[in-house]
Formats: structure tokens, sequence, C-alpha cells
């Protein structure tokens, strides 16, 4: 499978930092230096798996490119470039659908680690998972397909909102800890922050829930984490 990456970045110190890095670590990279650039060559290139997107930048910004590419591409994995002080970029980049961000300055190993980690969910493992369903009314998990229907109804999920629903799916009932979370979606090599999970949690409660402001299918399980159900 190509292990194809996107860079939109338009300062070129950092652009080229994260592509010597990228190619280091055994990845093609597909670079952009403004976001009309990178919708263009996602266009160009289907076989892009993740996305690096930077927010500041000259044109559209990145969570307008973020939220135009997940319009269109549920499956490509997306992390946002924040700043140390764009606090409220992180949550604004992961509700408009991105799966992660990385904080300016970050080291390579870091970099690579949470490329990787999307790289896995957004297809690289796909051929080791069981075939089949899972059902809990009223929602049916295809494993096959990594899709979720609710109803009956076709649910549009990112690829590690997926992951977090048949996580919970095989784990009715049972409380489990946002450290477990990242752990069993993110994988245990990665070293994200416990915030992503609330974050990614929050905006699949938007997609699943009759009312997100009162879940019953996702539940908090106060100063510890999520449940699922009842
Ligand atoms: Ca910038």
């Amino acid at each position: 499978m190509a292990r194809k990456v996107l860079v939109l970045e338009d300062e070129s110190s950092i652009h080229s930092f994260i592509v010597i890095n990228l190619n280091r670590a055994g990845y093609d990279v597909v670079e952009a230096e403004t976001g009309e650039e990178a919708l263009e060559r996602l266009r160009e290139d289907p076989d892009v798996r993740v996305a690096l997107l930077d927010i500041m930048l000259p044109g559209i910004d990145g969570f307008e490119v973020c939220r135009r590419i997940r319009a269109t591409n549920t499956r490509i994995g997306i992390i946002m470039l924040t700043a140390r002080s764009q606090e409220m970029d992180k949550v604004t980049g992961l509700m408009t659908g991105a799966d992660d961000y990385v904080t300016k300055p970050f080291s390579p190993a870091e970099l690579t680690a949470r490329v990787d980690a999307l790289f896995r969910r957004a297809g690289g493992g796909m051929a080791m998972e069981q075939a089949g369903e899972i059902y809990q009314d009223p929602f049916l998990l295809n494993t096959r397909n990594r899709t979720l229907e609710k109803n009956g109804v076709r649910v549009k999920l990112t690829q590690v909102e997926y992951s977090i629903m048949k996580m919970f799916m095989e784990n009715p009932g049972k409380a489990l800890s946002r450290e477990e979370i990242l752990d069993m979606v993110w994988g245990k090599d990665y070293f994200g922050e416990l915030k992503t999970v609330d974050v990614n949690i929050r905006r699949l409660r938007l997609k699943i829930e009759d009312n997100a402001q009162n879940p019953t299918y996702i539940t908090t399980v106060w100063g510890y984490g999520y449940k699922w159900g009842f």
C-alpha cells in the first residue's frame, strides 16, 4: 500500500523539517503551501492516507481545508499543526473533523509516532481485522466495510471515530479509562494527550446520540473515562 502523506505548511523551514523526517520514516510526501493547493493535490492523488494541516495560512485556513476534505473523505487521517499559544485551536480543529493535532515545536519522533498511529487507523491494519458485524440495537457496526448504521441509516464516521465505536461495542457496559481508550484506539506507542480522547468522543456523540447534550449511549464515568451504554 502507498505510504503517502500530504503536508500543508507555508513556513518553509517547518515544511522542509517535516518532509525530511517523513521521508526518513519511509513516507512519500505530497507537498502543498496553500489550502487551495492541498485540496488540488488530494484530488489528483487519492492514495494519500494522512494529511498534516497547518492552521494559519495565506488564503483559506487549515480548519476550512479540514472541513472541505471531510465533506467528501472520511477515510483519510487528518492531523492539525497548532502553535503552543493556540490552545483553543486544538479543540476547534478536532471538532471540524481532524483526528489529532501536533503542537509546534515538535520532535521528529513525536511527528512520526502521530503519523504512524493514524496510518494504521486509515487502512494499514484493515486486512488483519476480522470480517463481520456487531449489532447492538439501534447500532450495526460492519467491521468489513468499517461502517456504522443507526436504525438502518448510515452514520458517516472518520477512521478514528470508527475505531472508538468498535472499541465501545466490543466492551459493552465496561467503564474504560481515558488512558485505556488512548491505548486501544491510538496504539500503545502513541504519546498523545488525554484531551484528544475527550474531543473525539464529543464529536462522536454529536453523530450517534439522540441528544448529544444528554448522552445515553456513550456515558461519562466522572474522573475516570467513558462507558458504552446503559
Ligand atoms: Ca503557517
